[in-house]
């Protein structure tokens, strides 16, 4: 008999944190449990507004060094509307970790898998196939952490653009193009900014390396009306951190709104899974959470270790997920109510399981 190759496995911290987010990592890990050649074992850390309620400390120093140590990490999404710092801004550790854990690329891939999720009329042989990549680390998001003097009759916040930052988004975005259609719009306001100005300076020298690929330049503004116009002429769009943050949002919406956009924030190092989507507390508890965005980020979850180990199994594990997730969408009654139709979280997530034949 020949010795059976072992199987690796995997590390996850799996941080549900606050409103709906415990329910849909529940669902998407037992999803990910039910992928066979993969071995995970999650562990559960206490992170966000909950956290804060009981520690004082919504990302306590020490949960971040222990998250250092695992393969990666799952998240549900952070931050409650009545839980505030004393400055009157909710907490958001999963900005803070983004930053803290440099993960520079925010992958958001925007897929339509049904007509009827689309709040647009969607012309015959069109569909929406897109993905985000919004800068994660500076941007307009860059000194929001920068104390201010109390008493203030004005505020400001910086949008910062370093060469280093924009590089390294470019070069991400571009390596992303050259695996899908090879398209790729940057998103800026070049006509009114400095720093916008600047990034696509960055950008168009790094589009040197790429000859291959197909670019546009589109200015924020407009980039709103060709989404909503034209969503099917992109592939993928690469943009800085504020920019990229509103713009996900209405690409949620292009495709049923944000339980069906999953993202992943990636470094050079360690990497988050993560729906687009926050804390949703008017529905959580209620088994009301559209699980689909959260179960496609461990479908990234898995291609990304499948990338960055060279482990076959999970990238086809990924792919399990993505075709289950695929299949079942194609049918119009699989819905969860924020896609109008009655199923429930758990519903949603039994429906994906029997696809993958658990
Ligand atoms: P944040 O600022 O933390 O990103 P947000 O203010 O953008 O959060 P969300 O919590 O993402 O708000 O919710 C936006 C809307 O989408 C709400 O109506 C919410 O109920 C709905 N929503 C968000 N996630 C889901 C989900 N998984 N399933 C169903 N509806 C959702």
């Amino acid at each position: 008999m020949l010795p059976s190759t072992p199987v690796p496995q995997y590390k996850i911290a799996s941080l549900g944190g606050d409103g709906i987010g415990p329910e849909v990592v529940a669902s998407t890990i037992q999803i990910l449990e039910a992928i066979d050649g993969v071995s995970l074992e999650f562990t559960e850390h206490s992170v966000g507004a909950g956290e804060y309620l009981n520690s004082g400390d919504p990302l306590p120093e020490a949960t971040l060094e222990a998250l250092k140590a695992y393969d990666a990490i799952l998240l549900g999404a952070m931050g409650l509307p009545s839980v505030r710092w004393p400055n009157g801004v909710e907490m958001t550790p999963q900005i803070d970790l983004r930053e803290k854990l440099d993960l520079y690329q925010g992958v958001r891939p925007i897929k339509l898998y049904h007509p009827l999720h689309s709040p647009l009329r969607i012309p015959e042989g069109k569909t929406i196939d897109f993905v985000i990549l919004r800068e994660n680390t500076e941007g307009l998001f860059s000194d929001r952490l920068t104390p201010r003097p109390a008493g203030r009759d004005f505020e400001t916040d910086t949008m910062k653009i370093t060469r280093h930052g924009a590089e390294r988004i470019c070069r991400a975005a571009f390596e992303l193009a050259m695996g899908r259609r090879k398209k790729l719009a940057l998103v800026d306001k070049a006509n009114v900014l400095q720093s916008m100005a600047f990034l696509r300076r960055v950008f168009d020298t790094v589009a040197n390396d790429y000859p291959d690929v197909e670019t546009e330049r589109v200015y924020v503004d407009a980039v709103t009306l060709y989404m909503v116009q034209d969503p099917y002429r992109f592939d993928v769009m690469v943009t800085e951190n504020m920019f990229g943050d509103i713009i996900s949002d209405l690409a949620a919406g292009l495709i049923g709104g944000m339980g069906m956009a999953p993202s992943g924030d990636i470094g050079d190092t360690y990497a988050i899974f993560q729906p687009s989507h926050g804390t949703a507390p008017t529905i959580a508890g209620k088994s009301l959470a559209n699980p689909i965005a959260t179960i496609l980020s461990g479908a990234l979850m898995l291609r990304w270790l499948g990338e960055t180990k060279s482990d076959a199994a999970a990238t086809r594990g990924a792919e399990s997920i993505e075709a289950a997730v695929e299949e079942v969408l194609s049918n119009p009654e699989n819905r969860t109510v924020d896609l109008g139709g009655n199923l429930s979280t758990t519903g949603m997530t039994d429906r994906v399981l029997e696809r993958l034949g658990s």
